[in-house]
């Protein structure tokens, strides 16, 4: 596991830091809590074992500072204390911690905590990819896409650029279920997931936006950018029949891309209103086609 120490004074640091390499963690030890809050937003770490009295900012207020902060991975905080008692230990619960080691360490307590914090992790995982994850694709489903729709947003608020949206609809979906199947439906629907995200570059996301419709966010990308995404999805998806307990199926899909740049005040929701009034264009054009939509607000 990735861990984090927070601790100021030198010979305990080195001690903790040295037990757990032992074990086989992978840890980053820094002497101030500042220090520690700039490694963990830098970075993904489960773990955060910090000392409560240092300067600058002491382990009570660190641990506020992650707690205020909403990131998708789950950080389990350690409060490592020489101070006992009762009011104390409430503080540091009152401010998000999760558990606490008094120092010295004793390392089998050290070690079995860590067990216990390895698996209220699993669960937050756990917990997360059930949330977030549609169940017969795999893919976000439509709150988690939406989020990183939103959250592309405001990133390019503070560091400019556009961000594209793609709307995707499987042509006659109906009849592939109507001749072959619900089952085969749904094959169907795995199988184009997997070909549109495998069409993806590394940044860009992919969401299930409800039965045989997709999404696709692109931060940085513009829309001819956006658009050349489309229309690789559109060529890689139909390029090949799909495998289906029904046999062999040949699917196209239309698909209607907007960008950010194009609305004075981007929102997630008229971002897609406006791909899909450029899907329901490719529709009417024919279906197997992606159209940009060009409108811009003055
Ligand atoms: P168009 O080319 O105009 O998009 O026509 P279409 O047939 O694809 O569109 P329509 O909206 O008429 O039909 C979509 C169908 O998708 C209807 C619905 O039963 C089916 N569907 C939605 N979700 C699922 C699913 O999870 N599994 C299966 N097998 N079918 C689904
Ligand atoms: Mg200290
Ligand atoms: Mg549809
Ligand atoms: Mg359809």
């Amino acid at each position: 596991m990735k861990i984090l120490i927070a601790e100021d004074d030198t010979t305990s640091r080195l001690t903790l830091a040295a037990t757990l390499k032992k074990f086989g963690h992978e840890v980053t030890a820094v002497s101030t809590g500042k220090a520690a809050l700039q490694a963990w937003q830098r970075d993904v770490y489960p773990m955060l074992i910090s000392d409560w009295m240092m300067p600058e900012l002491d382990g009570l207020q660190l641990c506020r500072a992650v707690r205020s902060e909403n990131r998708q991975h789950y950080t389990y905080v350690i409060l490592l204390t020489a101070l006992s008692g009762k009011d104390n230990q409430l503080d540091g619960m009152d401010s998000g911690a999760d558990d606490f080691i008094i120092k010295p360490f004793d390392e089998d307590l050290l070690l079995a905590r860590l067990r216990v914090a390895e698996r209220i992790l699993e669960l937050h995982e756990a917990l997360r990819t059930e949330a977030t994850r549609d169940r017969l694709t795999g893919l976000l489903n439509r709150g988690a896409i939406m989020d990183f729709l939103q959250q592309s947003l405001e990133r390019r608020v503070r560091e400019g650029g556009d961000v594209g949206v793609i709307l995707i609809d499987l042509d006659h979906f109906k009849q592939i279920n109507d001749q072959h199947g619900h089952l085969a439906g749904d094959a169907v629907l795995r199988e184009s997931a997997r070909r549109m995200q495998a069409a993806l570059r590394p940044y860009d996301r992919i969401g299930r936006y409800g039965g045989e419709e997709f999404i696709v966010v692109s931060p940085q990308a513009d829309g001819s950018n956006s658009a050349a995404i489309a229309e690789r999805i559109r060529s890689q998806l139909c390029a090949t029949p799909l495998s289906t307990p029904a046999g062999e199926l040949t699917v196209t899909a239309s698909l209607g891309v907007s960008h950010a740049a194009q609305l004075a005040e981007p929102a997630p929701d008229r971002l897609v209103a406006l791909a899909d009034a450029a899907l329901y264009e490719a529709k009417r054009g024919g279906r197997n086609q992606v159209r940009l939509n060009f409108e811009r607000d003055d």
